[in-house]
């Protein structure tokens, strides 16, 4: 009786708030504590087979574990389904007792401490929306909890319904369709909640050139540079305080951000959007207590903007939309009778408008490594190549209703009504797809997939997803295509909370560098190493490759390099004051690098900090560097070459440089991409593309670091070619520091380092001139 009444008195409570989410939080305190737990959790499904924590209660003195349960795959819940699904309140009195018979669950809960549990579902108008947990009850409650839990459910259930759809309603609302970013009814919204005593920071940010473009013939390419721009916004400010705020005009508002934090941001800003080859008039405004006259602060920005946007105008050459890339000489140009660029767009977006409730396919399409077979095969080759694809593509329009259009270079966009619209089936149409337009081994077309069901997408959020899709697998051998699927948001959602991470992680000196040896292929002793990042999160050794991306991105990769490169360096000092011998080793650096800083000059002026010659340390830039911003970073180069350091092409062939353009940089070493090796066990066309490119870079006089040799017929195979050097999996994997010093100790597997020999002495002496 007692409980009950304390029930009754909660309820009385809990719904007198007036937002639904309160609501919900005083229940399940109010359960929480009469059932003695220690965390009640609520778990809510999402389409793509994903649950996330949602809500939690946390007993005091108990750690929160909602920003952790993200993303969990349903699948890892199957033993829960069907009695969930029969309304049954299941209950694991002992974690332990379900250690063999359900993994997944019990190392979910291990983890978090949580010995026992009780499970109901959520479900409202017989639609799973998901269920709660209550961790660790009393075991003298377990009882009450019976009595309790079934009545309860209905009301959580309809509380958390409700409350998804005042989201999904909000997303509606208060969201620009185009940019994904806030609107003016949003931005009007924060407004009116922002603290009078807040510091405020506010920039304004305009694209330049739309008016002018605003002819239907650039629209396409307008709407793709607008959403890019959105973009670049939220992810670097967080897509809460972006808002599009007129057509081409976008607003962010920072509350309680410190002016040098700010101003770090509005720098970030201004490099991304550089990087991205994003034309906009930026302006900026922060003051201490702006949240009393945010609306007077907004105006002043604006007026400066205008300003900022009329110097641009006049001083920036005409804002032109460039034309598709054609890179043909009238000579060899192939002869391809698909629509190109714009005229393909208008063509794709008069047949969408044709279109009423039919799905549609669209497929992007790049050939892995052209750029290479027109290196190797020659520049007629490339073009019957190019030929016989968009032919193949064209035909395939054709038999599907569609249109298919040529983009450039190796690029192709299709769209049609696809056959089928099932996975096994479409996969199934995909493959065959792929068979169809693939002409030659080892160069096979990569293809970025994604089916539209809703046909209030515009065509731009079709193109823009099969890109995406396509980013996944570009270079890959193994994968030929990829569908645009919500696990793609999934790795959003990861990446902002990473991002949130990220800030604190360098000076927490969670950053840290692993070395992997480059060896003498013939020997296998140790010539040098590269060092490479790994993010130690949470006891977790996370690899590039999961961070890199993110960070490049938002412009948070030049703060990381910065600190990777000056702890490598610094490593070294420690072994020369040690009286150790030092061993080369090189970094890497990102192309983003090149936009917050004079990189030759930050190496010049870290290597005599520490009175480390130039030499030993290399310098990595990947191929796709080379693409944009090449005035300043061949500048870079040819300043860090003359100071005496090694600059090494990383990941040759997964870019767009041929080989004939790289005697005019000034390279030392070029080094293949790893893909190339992994390709071997599937594709023997890979082993001669790699037989080509070390023979095409010795004869321009540069060595060749081979990297991905996993396999002791790789390793014969190379040996084959030639004297080469190696960096993979069969000689060392990257390893502790500690532990590249002990192999170091053994003389017989250190060998005679190349970098400052004849070869790359030649180069320095002038063997381009
Ligand atoms: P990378 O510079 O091309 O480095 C070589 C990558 O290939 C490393 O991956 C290495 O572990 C991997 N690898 C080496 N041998 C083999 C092999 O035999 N088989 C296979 N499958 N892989 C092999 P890791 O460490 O995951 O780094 C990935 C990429 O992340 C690097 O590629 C580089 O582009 C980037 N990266 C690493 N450290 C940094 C850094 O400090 N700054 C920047 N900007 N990028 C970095
Ligand atoms: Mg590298
Ligand atoms: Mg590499």
């Amino acid at each position: 009786m007692e409980k009950l009444n304390a029930l009754n008195r909660a309820f009385d409570k809990a719904f007198a708030h007036t937002a639904t989410k309160e609501t919900l939080m005083d229940l399940l305190a109010c359960m929480g504590e009469e059932l003695g737990c220690d965390r009640i959790a609520i778990f809510e499904l999402s389409a793509d087979g994903i649950c996330n924590n949602t809500y939690e209660w946390c007993r005091s003195g108990i750690a929160r574990e909602k920003e952790l349960l993200q993303g969990i795959p349903v699948s890892r819940l199957d033993s829960w389904k069907e009695r969930l699904s029969m309304d049954e309140v299941l209950q694991i009195e002992d974690m332990e007792s379900i250690r063999f018979t359900d993994p997944d669950v019990y190392d979910l809960f291990h983890f978090q401490n949580v010995h026992s549990v009780i499970v109901s579902k959520l479900a409202f108008h017989r639609k799973g929306l998901g269920f709660f947990v209550l961790e660790n009850p009393d075991s003298g409650m377990i009882e009450d909890a019976g009595i309790i839990l079934p009545g309860m459910r209905y009301i959580l259930s309809s509380l958390v319904y409700s409350d998804s759809l005042v989201h999904r309603l909000e997303r509606i609302g208060f969201t620009d369709r185009l940019t994904g970013t806030g609107n003016r009814v949003s931005l009007q919204n924060m407004l009116e909640n922002i603290g009078q005593d807040s510091s405020i920071g506010v920039i304004y940010c305009e694209c330049i050139g739309w008016t002018r473009q605003i002819a239907l013939l650039d629209h396409m390419k307008e709407e793709h540079r607008l959403l890019r721009t959105g973009q670049v916004l939220c992810d670097i400010f967080g897509e809460d305080v972006v808002f599009r705020v007129g057509s081409e005009e976008f607003l962010v508002l920072c509350e309680g951000e410190e002016e040098s934090g700010f101003a770090d941001m509005k720098k970030r800003l201004c490099s991304m959007l550089t990087e991205h080859d994003l034309l906009c008039a930026v302006s900026a405004l922060w003051d201490p207590s702006g949240g009393a006259h945010c609306d007077a602060l907004i105006r002043q920005v604006h007026l400066m903007n205008c300003k900022e946007k009329k110097v641009l105008t006049a001083t920036h050459p005409l804002y032109h939309a460039d034309e598709m890339p054609d890179e043909w000489s009238s000579g060899d140009k192939a002869a391809i009778t698909l629509n190109r660029g714009d005229k393909f767009f208008r063509q794709a977006e008069t047949f969408l408008g044709e279109i009423y409730d039919s799905p549609v396919l669209t497929a992007v399409v790049d050939i892995n490594y052209f750029k290479l077979y027109n290196d190797i095969f020659g520049r007629k080759a490339g073009s019957l190549l190019l030929e016989q694809t968009a032919a193949a593509i064209g035909e395939k329009v054709g038999q599907y209703a569609g249109v298919a259009g040529y983009l450039g270079g190796d690029n192709f966009c299709l769209m049609i009504i696809p056959p089928v619209t099932s996975t096994p089936e479409l996969t199934g149409f995909i493959e065959k797809l792929f068979t169809d337009i693939r002409f030659a081994d080892g160069f096979t077309p990569a293809m970025g997939i994604y089916l539209s069901t809703d046909r209030q997408e515009t065509m731009i959020t079709m193109y823009d997803r099969a890109l995406t899709a396509l980013a996944q697998i570009k270079g890959s051998y193994m994968d030929h295509f990829c569908f645009y699927d919500a696990s793609h948001f999934q790795h959003l959602r990861e990446d902002k909370l990473m991002l949130l991470d990220i800030r604190s992680a360098i000076p927490r000196g969670e950053f840290v560098f692993y070395l992997q040896p480059q060896v003498h292929e013939r020997t296998g002793r140790i010539i040098g190493a590269e060092a490479l990042v790994r993010w130690n999160r949470r006891d977790q050794l996370i690899p590039p490759g999961r961070f890199v991306p993110l960070l490049e991105k938002t412009g948070y990769i030049f703060a990381v390099d910065t600190h990777v490169w000056e702890q490598v360096v610094r490593w070294m000092h420690g072994r020369r004051k040690a009286g150790l011998p030092l061993v080369p080793c090189s970094v890497n650096v990102s192309r983003v690098d090149f936009y917050f800083t004079d990189v030759a000059e930050h190496f010049i002026k870290l290597l005599s900090k520490y009175d480390i010659p130039p030499r030993y340390l290399g310098i990595e830039i990947t191929e796709s560097a080379f693409t944009d911003n090449i005035d300043s970073i061949l500048e870079a180069v040819r300043k860090l070459h003359d100071a005496g350091f090694r600059i090494m092409m990383d990941d040759f062939g997964s870019g767009s440089s041929s080989l004939s353009m790289l005697h005019t940089m000034h390279l030392d070493v070029l080094k293949t991409d790893v893909r190339f090796m992994s390709s071997q066990n599937t594709d023997n066309r890979a082993v001669s593309i790699v037989e080509s490119v070390i023979s095409m870079a010795h004869m321009i006089g540069m060595l060749v670091v081979t990297e991905g040799v996993e396999t002791p017929e790789q390793r014969d195979n190379l040996m084959a070619i030639g004297d080469n050097y190696a960096q993979g999996f069969y000689f060392y994997k990257p390893m502790p520091v500690a532990e590249f010093e002990k192999l170091l100790q053994d003389p017989d597997k250190l060998g005679d380092s190349p970098w400052n020999h004849e070869k790359l002495l030649s180069n320095r002496l002038g063997f381009r001139a």
